[in-house]
């Protein structure tokens, strides 16, 4: 039977593997990913290809990356990380390897890689948030990938939550990504600790009494054990991004809610906050049933599984 593949084009890394029909992974390979130079990626990415179809039967490539990618698919308009500007990334790709390419938003690969492999196997609509240095997502509409008009839906980090809030670097004010990222969680721990010591002793001890050496994991860590402060400021990033969900479940009305990234190992620490929000800010509730809040099941395979799936279609 034949297999597809899926890339993941990330700042640090590119993660390839051979998917099969269910989602699962027969082969996986990864390499430092040449951010600063957009040639070299595409040979990278190129060359990767080359090597899984040399042991597997392939019948289509899928590329994900941190990207604004056009309706075809086959173009990146901007990838910030990637040094990547209107690069015609299915043609090159294809010309290179000989196989068809699909080209994918890593919040859209991801969604669809919960979808059909992960979270929200049981529901046709899904909003899936993403929480890593920024927050990103994806959504997926009567079974079918929402790429909106011009391929670009799904930029949930820059739903803007706060009037004259803080400054993005998207260039405008208040985006969600500002306060519900795994940076802003980090930056707003910082702050608090810096403002009272004693209350993050506990942080501090394990930072080595440096403030800005406390890290996220870390965070969650202390949380797990039992760190008031560091359940406070989880239950702060959950309490954003249920207020996220809530704006954007007025539009949508997705069936299932799946929250992904590296916080998910607070689990209800995060999704319990993040509840209580949701459900204050949804419209309608007592007279609507209200969406299920869900841990991402994939981690950091969601992109590649769902890209490579993609590239089936
Ligand atoms: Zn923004």
């Amino acid at each position: 039977m034949s297999h597809t593949i899926g890339v993941d084009v990330g700042g640090t890394k590119i993660a390839g593997g051979v998917v099969d029909r269910n989602g699962k992974i027969l082969e996986s390979v990864k390499v430092e990913s040449p951010a600063e130079d957009s040639t070299a990626i595409v040979t990278a990415i190129a060359d990767m290809v080359n090597d899984l179809k040399s042991r597997h039967d392939v019948e289509g490539v899928g590329i994900s990356a941190a990207a604004f990618v056009d309706q075809a698919r086959a173009k990146v308009y901007f990838a910030p990380n990637l040094a990547w500007r209107d690069v015609e990334l299915k043609k090159r790709v294809e010309e290179a390897t000989g196989v068809t390419v699909v080209v994918e938003n890593d919040g859209n690969s991801a969604a669809w890689g919960e979808f059909v492999a992960g979270a929200a196997f049981d529901s046709d609509d899904l909003l899936m948030v993403a929480v890593g240095t920024g927050v990103g997502g994806g959504l997926v509409v009567d079974g079918g990938l929402y790429r909106g008009g011009y391929g670009i839906a799904g930029e949930i980090g820059h739903v803007r939550i706060e009037r004259e809030g803080r400054p993005c670097g998207c260039g405008l004010h208040g985006c969600l990504e500002q306060y519900a990222s795994g940076t802003a969680l980090e930056r707003s721990t910082h702050a608090a600790a810096t403002a009272d010591p004693a209350t993050a002793a506990r942080l501090l001890e394990m930072a080595g009494g440096d403030v800005a050496a406390i890290e996220g994991p870390m965070i969650t860590e202390a949380a797990r054990n039992g760190d008031g402060f560091s359940i406070g400021q989880l239950a702060s990033l959950g309490a954003w991004l249920g207020e996220g969900a809530a704006i954007l479940s007025a539009v949508i009305d997705p069936g299932v809610i799946v929250i992904g990234g590296g916080v998910c190992e607070a689990g209800d620490l995060l999704l319990r906050p993040m509840r209580t929000t949701y459900e204050a800010q949804l419209t309608g509730v007592g007279h609507r049933p209200v969406p299920e809040l869900r841990l991402a099941t994939l981690g950091n395979t969601a992109g590649l599984i769902g890209v490579a799936d993609l590239a089936r279609r």
